[in-house]
Parts: C-alpha cells; sequence; structure tokens
C-alpha cells in the first residue's frame, strides 16, 4: 500500500439545508484495500458516498467542510462526470438501472465517453467474465432481471468506467442470503483484481467479512473504527449491529 494512495476523507461536513448529516467524518481506504462503513439508517452512510462521488448536489445537499482527497489530490470541488474520469465510481443504493433499457444498454452507459473501443471492450469483458448472465441476458430489458441480477448489472456498469476506487451502496439490500453471498464473492473478486472498495451495508457479518478495517457512523459521526476483525470481536458491535449477546 503506497502512502496517501487511496481515499482520504478529512472532517468532513455535510448538511441538506438546516440537517447536518455528517459532522465532521475522517476515514481512509488506502489503495488497495476494502473498506466498510457501518451504521444504523440515517447514520449518514449514503450521504459520505454521495459526497464522494459527487452526487451531494442531486439530492439537495452540499460539503460544508472538510476535504476529500483521491490520490493526493482534491475530489471535493469535482462535478460527478470528473469525479468518474478520476477513478472513482459509485454504485447507487436501490440497484438504480435503467429499466427500459437492455442489459447491454446499461453497460454501454456506464463506458467512459472519450475512452478507445479497445478500452471499452476490455472493460466489457471483464464484467461479462465476473457476471456471465449479463452476457445471456444482453438483449434485454433490465426492468426484466431479477433483483440480484440488477445489482450485478448495476456493479457492471460501473466498472466500464474501470474504477480505481467503487464506491458500494447496499448492495445486498432486500436480496436472498445466496444471491447476497454471490455479491460478496463478487466483491472479494473486484478488489482482488486491484479495485479498492469503499463498502457501505447494512448486512454488518458480510461486510466486515470482506473489510480489512471498518468505520461505524452514529447520528454523522464517526463512533468506532479499526481492523474489521477487531470491530467483529467487540461486544458492542456484535450487539448493536451482529445481533448477538
Ligand atoms: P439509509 O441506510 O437509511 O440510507 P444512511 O446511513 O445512508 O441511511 P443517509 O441517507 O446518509 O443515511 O442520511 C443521513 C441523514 O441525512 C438522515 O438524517 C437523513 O434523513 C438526511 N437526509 C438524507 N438525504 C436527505 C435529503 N435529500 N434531504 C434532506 N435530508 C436528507
Amino acid at each position: 500500500l503506497v502512502p496517501g494512495s487511496g481515499l482520504r476523507i478529512r472532517n468532513l461536513r455535510v448538511g441538506y439545508g438546516p440537517v447536518q448529516a455528517l459532522r465532521g467524518v475522517s476515514l481512509e481506504a488506502p489503495s488497495g484495500s476494502v473498506v466498510a462503513v457501518l451504521g444504523a439508517n440515517g447514520a449518514g452512510k449514503s450521504t459520505l458516498l454521495r459526497a464522494v462521488s459527487g452526487t451531494l448536489r442531486f439530492h439537495r445537499g452540499a460539503v460544508t467542510a472538510g476535504e476529500i482527497e483521491y490520490a493526493g489530490r482534491p475530489l471535493s470541488r469535482l462535478s460527478a462526470a470528473a469525479v468518474v474520469a478520476r477513478g472513482v465510481t459509485q454504485v447507487p443504493e436501490g440497484r438504480r438501472v435503467f429499466t427500459r433499457m437492455t442489459v447491454a444498454e446499461n453497460l454501454r452507459a456506464g463506458a467512459l465517453g472519450g475512452r478507445g473501443r479497445k478500452e471499452t471492450a476490455a472493460a466489457r469483458r471483464r464484467v461479462l467474465e465476473l457476471f456471465p448472465v449479463l452476457a445471456e441476458r444482453a438483449g434485454q430489458r433490465a426492468g426484466l432481471l431479477s433483483g440480484g441480477e440488477q445489482q450485478m448489472l448495476a456493479i457492471g456498469r460501473a466498472l466500464m468506467a474501470r474504477p480505481s476506487v467503487l464506491l458500494l451502496d447496499e448492495p445486498t439490500l432486500g436480496l436472498a442470503p445466496l444471491m447476497a453471498a454471490r455479491i460478496a464473492d463478487t466483491v472479494r473478486e473486484i478488489n482482488a483484481q486491484g479495485t479498492t472498495v469503499l463498502l457501505v451495508e447494512q448486512n454488518a457479518a458480510m461486510a466486515l467479512s470482506l473489510a480489512s478495517h471498518a468505520y461505524v457512523l452514529e447520528v454523522g459521526e464517526v463512533v468506532m473504527s479499526g481492523p474489521a476483525d477487531e470491530l467483529a470481536a467487540s461486544d458492542e458491535v456484535r450487539r448493536r449491529y451482529l445481533g448477538e449477546i
């Protein structure tokens, strides 16, 4: 891991008008890592990803203080498109695929404009190797896919931009356990191929099994952080997020 080469968030404050959603959050995802963000509904997890991806403004939110850096350069003032061009891509919560478009069209929409055909073809090959079902369904409307397949498509579409950092918002939400486990395996595989992953998950057990480090958010603040195995062993985390004890 090269110091300073990953994603770095310092003292981030975000508001939606008068609502303070993040109150000074600091977090690091070193290059090549999987870092998990846990927390109850409304803790600010999605807000954190939106701030990084530059999509906050689509939700009427704004960064009011702090810094977001990737590879030593600031991201905080960039448009969503510019953030993607820098190598950071978000898979939004709720697997928002274009339901009336085909699977192939959805993937094409994720490719960066201005990239060569060869690069796009290579990105597509990688996505279809990760998710062979998307090749089988290439000509089908995305709205006809199952929930799990739509999640695969949402991840695949994000990978078409060949990101160095993937921001994943609740990728297993609402999926049956078997499908959730498959998504988890793919996240592991994507990371093994060299992509840094910042993972927001309600399934704390799964997130902690994937991540090297984790952060727990409560009402806009980091209340706990550390190596994932240490958090998984902590009584507090086991009681509050793993449903044990
Ligand atoms: P969830 O899992 O429910 O999405 P979360 O941890 O991702 O929860 P956020 O969605 O980031 O939490 O929300 C953090 C806080 O910001 C909450 O108090 C929420 O009500 C508020 N919030 C989120 N989006 C908006 C918005 N567009 N306008 C106003 N307030 C918002």
